[in-house]
């Protein structure tokens, strides 16, 4: 093993890095809607597993009885993790949006994460994979330290959180399938935009993780272009050229190095 790949190992906590991890994300979930249920089979077709980013607060019954069944049905495909607790703006207008940042302090954000881990622990229980994913991906140094004093395992933003001496595995998110403008708009890329940012993430190597807000489909082309990108994964992962693997996947490979160490 090269020293490059163990230095991989050691920092994602025992996951075999001899081809590049691919995660997939779909955040805000909370809602029943039809688009969640096409592109749900479509994945499970193929075997893709996908980290679905639960909004606690917006947490629609059916929803749980859905995300309950996919993951006893194939745990090894899906992740059920935290989104941020309501999902509001309370940044300054015309600002980076955030639920949880400067205009927020530590004690509001305290209750807020815990009154969401606490749904999602009472709803989910031992199918909840202690993750957090910050809504809009703003958080600031206070959001982290609740991050570890609640004990969640993995951080997931858009970038590699600053702080030193992390005591949870941070997993960003650092290809979106959508693009959004400072107006508020959003749309969905086409999939020649998927693959170019896709591949210029893949080059760096080590864990790829993916975002995508499956709400955010409008059209048949989007619905194409998004099962169109998939595909080629689908290709990739075949041809070996990448592996797809869930955040539960580092837990339990640290879980497994602590009990050998
Ligand atoms: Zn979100």
């Amino acid at each position: 093993m090269c020293v490059f790949t163990m230095r991989f190992e050691e920092r994602f906590g025992g996951v075999a890095m001899n081809r590049p991890l691919v995660f997939l994300r779909d955040d805000d979930i909370g809602t029943d809607d039809g688009i969640f249920f096409e592109l749900a089979s479509f994945y499970s077709e193929r075997h893709i597993p996908v980290v679905y980013g639960v909004i606690p607060d917006r947490l629609e019954l059916r929803m749980i009885s859905v995300l309950r069944k996919a993951k006893k049905i194939d745990p090894g495909l899906v992740d059920i993790v935290q989104h941020g607790f309501r999902h509001i703006n309370y940044a300054a207008p015309k600002l980076a949006k955030y639920e949880f940042g400067a205009r927020r302090t530590y004690a509001q954000q305290l209750q807020d994460i815990k009154s969401g881990l606490g749904i999602m622990r009472n709803i989910f229980s031992e199918d909840f994979t202690p993750a957090f994913i910050p809504p809009y991906h703003g958080y600031n140094q206070d959001t982290l330290k609740i991050i570890q004093e609640l004990g969640f395992s993995i951080f997931s933003a858009g970038q590699l959180a600053a702080l030193s001496g992390k005591a949870f595995l941070d997993l960003p998110a650092r290809v979106s399938l959508n693009e959004f403008q400072p107006d508020g708009s959003s749309r969905v890329l086409n999939v020649q935009e998927m693959m170019a940012t896709f591949r210029r993430v893949f080059v760096t190597g080590g864990v790829i993780g993916i975002v995508f807000h499956h709400h955010l489909i409008k059209t048949s082309a989007d619905m194409r272009a998004m099962k169109d990108f998939f595909r080629s994964l689908v290709r990739w992962r075949d041809e070996e050229k990448i592996r797809f693997g869930l955040f539960s996947d580092f837990i339990r490979a640290q879980a497994k190095k602590s009990a050998v160490a």
